[in-house]
């Protein structure tokens, strides 16, 4: 019989339970389990670790932003902007990365996908979505959608790996997503697709759980967006996929892009 499971498995298997919390909605987990005195004798209740993106409820104008980083506002292509942020080390994420993960795909695409953050994957490549989540949102635009990776824009709201797969930190969020804003701008996709409750509260600026605020159209700076699951959740979630199917439907739709009658969601 197979014994207890090691320590790495455990802390593995409890982090992917949380994120999994997380990307269903809870916002916050007790520091500490109430013991049966204090419930008894109604002591106060145990602080919450807030586990959401906690960005500041005021949407920031786009030259608010860029006046952050000078010069921002006059890269004009993708290229350009690039070069901008070049070896970058505007935050702690720098020194631990491997290569910078920018983004890909149509630099004129109607629809952007944005997700979170690199993984070890995306760190070894430079490239966004190549993992195994990766894999599954290729399948989204190539099975399900009928298009190629290289017909839409994929890029993240941070562009270096967190260390050990961590949530991006409020201030790594607060150097890098001018530079995610400013790809919206030269892009000017006609919709974005936010992947997970991270990229969609970190963009949006608000802390609504992914679980309510998924399938319902947002506005970001004019353009639409759409919130839904992350390919990493539904790798966990696989009965889920239906609904990310929904939204991506409802992007479709209003792409003017025609819908495979049967068969061509994504498994
Ligand atoms: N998860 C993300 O959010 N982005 C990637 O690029 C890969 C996995």
């Amino acid at each position: 019989m197979a014994g207890p499971p090691d320590r790495p498995t455990l802390i593995a298997t409890l982090r992917d339970y949380v994120e999994q919390l997380r990307e269903e909605g809870m916002e916050g987990l007790p520091a500490a389990i109430p013991s049966a005195q204090s419930a008894a004798t109604g002591a106060s209740a145990p602080a919450a670790i807030e586990t959401a993106a906690a960005p500041s409820a005021v949407v920031a104008k786009s030259s608010e932003l860029f006046s952050k980083y000078p010069g921002l506002e006059a890269t004009s292509t993708l290229e350009n902007l690039r070069e901008f942020i070049g070896d970058c080390e505007r935050c702690k994420l720098a020194p631990r990365r491997t290569n910078l993960v920018f983004g890909v795909g149509n630099p004129d695409a109607q629809l952007m996908f944005i997700g979170e953050a690199p993984g070890a994957d995306e760190d070894a490549r430079g490239e966004p979505f190549v993992g195994r989540a990766g894999q599954l949102l290729t399948d989204i635009i190539e099975r399900g959608m009928g298009l190629s990776r290289g017909d839409v824009y994929i890029c993240n709201v941070i562009k270096c790996r967190p260390p050990d797969n961590r949530n991006p930190e409020p201030d790594e969020v607060e150097s890098c997503e001018p530079f995610l804003f400013r790809q919206i701008e030269i892009v000017q996709p006609r919709a974005i697709v936010g992947l997970g409750a991270f990229a969609v509260q970190a963009v949006l600026k608000v802390k609504t759980p992914i679980s309510k605020i998924r399938g319902h159209w947002q506005d970001f700076r004019g353009i639409r967006f759409m919130p839904t699951f992350h390919p990493a959740y539904l790798l966990r979630n696989p009965g889920d996929k239906r609904l990310v199917w929904a939204d991506i439907q409802e992007v479709m739709r209003f792409l003017e892009m025609p819908i495979p009658r049967r068969g061509g969601s994504p498994s």
